[in-house]
């Protein structure tokens, strides 16, 4: 791999999005967060809300969640970004809610995708320290989303039939039609 490739965004169909990421040995953090570092780059270039490793090609469990109104996402609610190395979810809520969702590695097209509305998270923060949080609403759903990227998976394995697949072109006339 040259270095112009290297941490590219990787997009669908790329086997590197199917393996199971490994967990980050927290003793050799400063590699950890030099990929953390690569992953932030990407996803500010993009508008992204949220980021996997495996998305930049690196089979770690390491996410970034970073919810904030951009052109992607108009609605997103301001949050402090929050960096997880082997994050654990547990205590799924029973309540779901369906969203259209995005991904940075699948440019251009929008699934409708249903998730629990909130759900709780143990994991190392970006110094290696372990904490809990419990994650409702938009910070949960991405958050789900990028936990899937650690599983092999992305929002297209989620959605219920193909018809739940549109292209941002489309969603985005469907968004200023319904609130016309
Ligand atoms: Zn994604």
């Amino acid at each position: 791999m040259s270095d112009s490739t290297l941490y590219d965004i990787v997009e669908l169909g790329d086997p590197r999005l199917r393996v199971l990421a490994l967990p980050v040995d927290l003793t050799r953090l400063q590699e950890a967060l030099e990929v953390v570092q690569a992953m932030e780059s990407r996803m500010q270039e993009r508008g992204g809300v949220g980021i996997a490793a495996p998305q930049i090609g690196v089979g770690q469990q390491i996410m970034i969640i970073a919810s904030k109104p951009n052109a992607r996402y108009p609605d997103a609610p301001h949050m402090k970004p929050m960096v997880m190395f082997n994050p654990v979810p547990f205590n799924y809520s029973d309540h779901k809610v369906t969203l259209w969702e995005g991904c940075l590695s699948v440019p251009g097209i929008r699934g409708k995708v249903t998730r629990s509305d909130s759900v709780s998270v143990r994991y190392a923060d970006n110094t290696g320290k372990l904490q809990e949080i419990r994650l409702d609403g938009f910070p949960a759903r991405i958050f789900l989303h990028e936990y899937d990227h650690l599983v092999g998976k992305t929002f297209v394995d989620r959605v219920d039939s193909v018809t739940d697949l549109v292209t941002d072109k489309v969603y985005f006339k469907q968004m200023s039609t319904s609130v016309s």
